[in-house]
């Protein structure tokens, strides 16, 4: 950033980048495998429906451990899709964080629900019983807890707080797809999962992509048909749906991927191992804020988040840009606090954890194909941050 900062990093900005992902790596592994799974989609002119979706859709079931998965277009379509299955009412109010992916929220708006945001949890950033018990009604129709960055929220009581009463669970698992709580996979605690295949997620294809995952074989025929225009059987439309369909290509795709899947996790999972590790070589783990790692979660890593307190993220964030080092936040305004949800009516304040994390949230690289050199290059920018004055300087 600064010319002052980059003179003062010495001779780094020789270094390459490191990326805060590099889909290309990942892809060029496996670039022969693809290629080939294309070409059969090519080739057999069938590019909707068709054994690879179905094998995708099989795949899907049984790590999400459920009996359905229905594929769509995306994980905004999925969240959609699970929310138009549920015909809901003008009236009805549908819980979501406001700390989160647009897509969470934005569901409900297009449906004409209301949204009711919950305060998440300063340790995981996910929603709470607690923090959903704060805001609910008697017109709390459906909760939408988001496993944000990979790690599921408390899911186990959620789920026993809606039976109770009576509200419909949606899971978005767009950032957790085979994670799990107490053992038990995301996207098979709720009434409905929703998994996203968008790039940057742990299991990306090479374009849009969604699965939704359910245990209720009416709820499956119900997404599958809302999916389909409403459509059953051909011409005759029961109900308005909308079209929303994975591409055989984008299948095909993710068929070869999911042979990697577990091993892309695990690598997530000791690239994180290591951040602790070294932050913690670095005499830096109390200073900075490690993400808290809930014992009950199985933790799949889409991002790997820190906090960075005392009004210094800014600064940390302009240090590390200016030695190439790749780090981005997520999620740097709240939803309640977008321009689009002003009518709302959600004042500054109101949300005072979802607030502060997006003040104080950095996200560093984690993803598979990283190296350790790359890794030791992050840890060495941030400590050099905190060990050299950099953020006093910067302030
Ligand atoms: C990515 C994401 C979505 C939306 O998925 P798309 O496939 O990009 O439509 C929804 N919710 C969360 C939490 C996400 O991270």
């Amino acid at each position: 950033m600064s010319s002052s900062n980059s003179s003062a990093t010495g001779n780094t900005s020789k270094l390459p980048p490191v990326p805060l992902l590099d889909v290309n790596r990942g892809n060029w592994e496996i670039r022969d495998e693809v290629r080939e799974a294309i070409s059969k989609v090519v080739d057999s002119g069938r590019f909707l429906h068709g054994p690879d979706v179905e094998k995708l859709e099989q795949r899907i079931a049984e790590i999400c451990q459920t009996k359905h998965a229905i594929s769509c277009a995306s994980g905004s379509d999925a969240l959609l899709l699970a929310l138009m299955a549920l015909e809901l009412e003008p009236d009805d109010e549908i819980i979501v964080p406001s700390f989160t992916f647009f897509a969470t929220a934005s569901c409900v708006w297009r449906l004409g629900c209301k949204i009711v945001f919950a305060d998440i949890d300063p340790k995981t950033y996910n929603v709470t019983e607690a923090t959903i018990a704060a805001v609910t009604t008697p017109k709390t129709r459906a909760i939408i807890p988001v496993h944000l960055f990979g790690q599921c929220a408390q899911i186990d009581r959620i789920c026993r707080f809606a039976a109770e009463r009576n509200i419909v669970v949606i899971e978005d698992a767009a950032q957790a797809i085979g994670a799990a709580y107490h053992g038990r996979a995301a996207g098979c605690w709720g009434d409905v999962g929703c998994l996203s295949f968008y790039p940057t997620k742990n299991l990306g294809s090479m374009g849009d992509g969604g699965m939704m995952t359910t245990n209720d074989t009416k709820m499956a025929e119900r997404l599958k048909l809302y999916a389909n225009h409403g459509m059953q059987p051909r011409y005759y439309h029961q109900v308005v749906g909308i079209n929303s369909r994975l591409d055989t290509i984008q299948a095909a795709v993710l068929n070869v991927k999911m042979d990697h899947l577990a091993s892309y996790t695990q690598k997530r999972r000791d690239n994180a191992t290591k951040y602790f590790e070294m932050f913690s070589g670095a005499g830096l783990a109390e200073e900075l804020g490690m993400p808290y790692r809930d014992p009950a979660a199985y933790h799949v890593w889409n991002q790997f988040s820190l906090r960075v307190q005392g009004g210094r993220r800014d600064a940390l964030r302009q240090h590390l840009q200016s030695q190439q080092i790749g780090c981005e936040i997520y999620y740097p305004v709240p939803l309640h606090r977008q321009q689009c949800f002003a009518s709302l009516g959600y004042a500054e304040g109101s949300l005072p954890e979802t607030e502060r994390a997006t003040r104080e949230i950095l996200h560093i690289p984690i993803y598979p194909e990283m190296t350790a050199m790359e890794q030791e290059r992050v840890v060495a920018g941030v400590t050099s941050f905190y060990r050299e004055g950099y953020y006093r300087k910067a302030a």
